[in-house]
């Protein structure tokens, strides 16, 4: 009987130890399996490591950007198109981690997880629609001419992004020995919408100013007044202007790190830290499953001094291109986010959805109604007292510039971000231009190139 119930608990312990293994065998194939079957090394579907059974990518209009013939991945007739969405779409070599070609691999070569990828027999996978339209994102690459740095616009409504270039790129039909040129190419790999982060400068005190409004009593009617220099309990904070006295609105119109450093000061590290964060700045939300780069702010045991160049966007402060459009779109409506995205659909060769296509924008509130709206009338006053309009008179054109200085002796780098308050073209947009020089003329030049190209003004 001793021996019965002793082998009974051996062939017990052998059968929890087969399920356990059965259990990990499952977890395994659920978790890596679409990685084993799309990896480049699997010939069906690869040739000497590009896709060539791929399906289709589009823009938003049905344009093909990337497209599979006779087990050929060929890409948009068009060099300048194929340069300008390189990022988007993905290299031969799949060296963008971030483009679809990379990470919406097993959609594109139509894998799933009960026939593999034989079901289609010599059919070619999914076709994938994103939103962005190619006619913008050349518009933008030419607009940057030459220059290296990021365009993005997005719909705030809907959150869907209609333009993402980044320069310098290539033409992925043609790909250069990047090996070659190291100045030319340098991070040619790096989405910088997406994987980059930048000093934010001035762009930031959109974030500084929706604190100062929520937490300093009576703002509206508060008086700054900048000398050109300024002692903050004895860091020395300087402007590129005297503004002289100045209404909390015309800060923002003079951009005056005075009266920014000062709100910051008063603000305090927790409320700064606060008002970063939900500006999306230390955590950025992902563009339909793609990782995007989180930014960086902290004001751990800083001094007031480092206090208020943070509220300057002056100090060791990052932000991403994309995380900070989701804020500056959230501020064009009204106060919720909407999560950003970039595929439009997923579908079989026949034209069946090939994933659940819930595309309900997610709305997240971060600012208050008043708080955004306020922000909106300051962005709108930047421009009719400061920027001008240029072509897009009637479309409410509403911005903030941004200088970030850059530690090589090199130009700063120049951004431009907002938005058009328009019913027909609710557009948020963000430019930066690298070594574009101080002010907010070369990004803000590229940035109403590129909303004019998008409104057909
Ligand atoms: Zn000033």
């Amino acid at each position: 009987m001793k021996l019965m119930s002793k082998r009974a608990g051996i062939l017990f312990t052998l059968c929890i130890l087969f399920a356990a293994g059965m259990m990990f065998l499952l977890f395994s194939y659920v978790k890596d399996a679409p990685k084993w079957a799309t990896s480049p090394v699997n010939q069906h579907l690869y040739k000497g490591g590009e896709l060539v059974r791929a399906g289709q990518i589009l823009d938003a209009k049905g344009v093909m950007l990337a497209s599979t013939v006779e087990n050929e991945r060929v890409y948009n007739p068009d060099e300048n198109t194929r340069v300008a969405l390189m990022h988007l779409v993905g290299d031969p070599a799949q060296g963008v981690g971030t483009a679809l070609q990379v990470t919406y691999r097993s959609k594109l070569v139509g894998w799933d997880y009960l026939n593999g990828t034989y079901h289609f027999g010599n059919k070619i996978g999914n076709n994938i629609r994103t939103t962005v339209d190619a006619d913008l994102a050349r518009a933008a690459y030419a607009a940057l001419g030459g220059r290296r740095g990021t365009v993005g616009v997005m719909n705030y409504k809907t959150g869907e992004l209609l333009c993402m270039v980044s320069a310098p790129s290539f033409d992925p039909a043609a790909p250069p020995d990047i090996e070659s040129d190291p100045e030319k190419y340098d991070g040619v790999y790096i989405n910088r919408l997406l994987s980059a982060t930048y000093t934010p400068g001035s762009i930031f005190k959109l974030v500084t100013a929706a604190a100062a409004i929520d937490n300093i009593p009576g703002i509206g009617s508060r008086e700054f007044v900048c000398e050109g220099s300024y002692d903050l309990l004895g860091t020395e904070i300087t402007c590129p202007a005297v503004h002289g006295r100045q209404s909390f609105e015309e800060t923002m119109v003079n951009s005056c790190n005075i009266a920014y450093a000062q709100m910051a000061a008063e603000l305090g590290p927790e409320t700064m830290t606060a008002y970063a964060e939900k500006a999306g700045v230390m955590k950025s939300p992902e563009l339909d499953g793609i990782g995007v780069a989180n930014g960086h702010f902290s004001l751990n045991n800083a001094t007031p001094g480092e206090i208020g160049w943070a509220g300057v966007g002056q100090s060791d402060t990052l932000v991403n291109p994309l995380s900070y459009l989701g804020y500056v779109a959230a501020i064009a409506g009204g106060g919720d986010a909407v999560k950003p995205h970039i595929i439009k659909s997923i579908r079989t060769p026949n034209g069946f959805p090939a994933r659940f296509e819930l595309d309900l924008p997610v709305d997240e509130s971060i600012l208050a109604q008043g708080t955004a709206g306020k922000l909106q009338q300051m962005m709108r006053a930047d421009v009719v007292n400061g920027y001008g309009e240029g072509n897009l008179a009637g479309y409410g054109l509403s911005a903030k510039s941004g200088t970030a200085e850059v530690t090589d002796g090199k130009e700063p780098h120049s951004w431009f971000c907002g938005f058009l308050d328009s019913e027909t073209a609710p557009l948020a947009f963000i430019v930066i231009v690298e070594n574009g020089g101080a002010g907010s003329s070369a990004a803000a030049t590229v940035a109403r190139t590129v909303l004019e190209a998008a409104v057909g003004a």
